[in-house]
């Protein structure tokens, strides 16, 4: 596989960034290119015009206070959001993500916004930054604007970027007193691994019962989904090992995973059940 001839632009702002992918007809974003690169070679895509995060600084930013919560740049790797101890503090779940990401080299030169706008149902970061409610902060020609992460999918490898836009950052709010927010990924090796099913579930305890949760899976659909049915069940409970195993067995059975080359269907949802239900308890246990 040979990586086909672009030109290669190298702004310093988020400004000219913006301006440089609106040049050419098929300019792309690149950040740590893990991603890019592997499908410009394999041609699941092309671009002409490869424009470069490498130089905007401000893309590297990280910053935190109880008020403001965390604001993540887009172009932080996620080596540095993994050795970040103000993440793993307060969501230590990310932390979990991105440890679990491919391996040290891909980790060195990923990053959390490159993750992200891959887009990729099993994209380890996407899960947590669901479950904590994260924002995306998107720069384009007109200014910026805000979605929640959620949000943005319109199918695997499809956001709702436009032609000149770039997610600039990331905003997550910290959690309430009392939530706790578990990320579990499932594949045949421990490590450089893509997620066969992944499980991020969060739950708010307020004396010993369940009042809010969020269960978010990963590869069992075209995009990450958040299974409502189980988050309405687990509400108003106390999670013991019962609820939690109900709980599991009502998210395998309210997702429509695809039989692939790296599992079936089946065994997919017989992970979702297991994840779900060990997560569910793990929080409550405080692991
Ligand atoms: C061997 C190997 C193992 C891997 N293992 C895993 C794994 O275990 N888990 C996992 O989730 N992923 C894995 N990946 C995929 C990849 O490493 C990650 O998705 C990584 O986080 C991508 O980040 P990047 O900075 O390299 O993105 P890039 O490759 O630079 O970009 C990815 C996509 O996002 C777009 N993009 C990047 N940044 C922005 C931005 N700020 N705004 C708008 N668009 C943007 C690019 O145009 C491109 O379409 C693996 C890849 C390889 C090669």
């Amino acid at each position: 596989m040979i990586l086909p001839r672009f030109d290669l632009l190298e702004p310093s702002s988020v400004k000219e960034v913006c301006q440089a992918l609106q040049t050419g007809s098929n300019a792309r974003v690149i950040a740590g290119g893990t991603d890019l690169l592997v499908n410009l070679k394999k041609k699941v895509f092309s671009a002409d015009i490869l424009v470069s995060l490498g130089k905007v600084s401000e893309l590297k930013d990280m910053s935190f206070s109880d008020e403001k919560g965390l604001t993540l740049g887009s172009a932080v790797r996620i080596i540095d959001m993994v050795d970040s101890p103000v993440i793993n503090t307060n969501f230590p779940a990310l932390t979990a993500a991105g440890a679990k990401l491919g391996s040290w080299q891909i980790r060195n030169r990923a990053t959390v916004g490159g993750n992200v706008c891959s887009a990729r149902p099993a994209a380890d970061t996407i899960g947590p930054l669901i479950a904590y409610g994260a924002t995306a902060v998107i720069a384009g020609p007109d200014g910026t604007r805000e979605e929640l992460i959620e949000t943005i999918y319109k199918g695997p490898g499809q956001t709702t970027l436009g032609k000149g836009e770039i997610l600039q950052a990331i905003r997550i709010k910290k959690p309430s007193a009392g939530t706790r927010v578990s990320y579990s990924k499932y594949g045949t090796r421990q490590a450089m691994e893509i997620a066969i099913v992944s499980a991020t579930t969060s739950v708010t305890i307020d004396n010993g019962t369940c009042v809010d949760g969020k269960i978010v899976l990963g590869a069992v659909a075209p995009t990450y989904i958040r299974c409502l049915k189980t988050e309405e069940f687990i509400k108003g409970k106390k999670i013991t090992e019962e609820t939690a195993e109900q709980a599991g067995q009502i998210a395998s059975e309210s997702c429509k995973p695809i039989t692939d080359i790296r599992a079936s269907a089946d065994y997919r949802r017989q992970l979702v059940k297991i994840l779900v239900k060990r997560n569910l308890l793990n929080s409550v246990a405080g692991n």
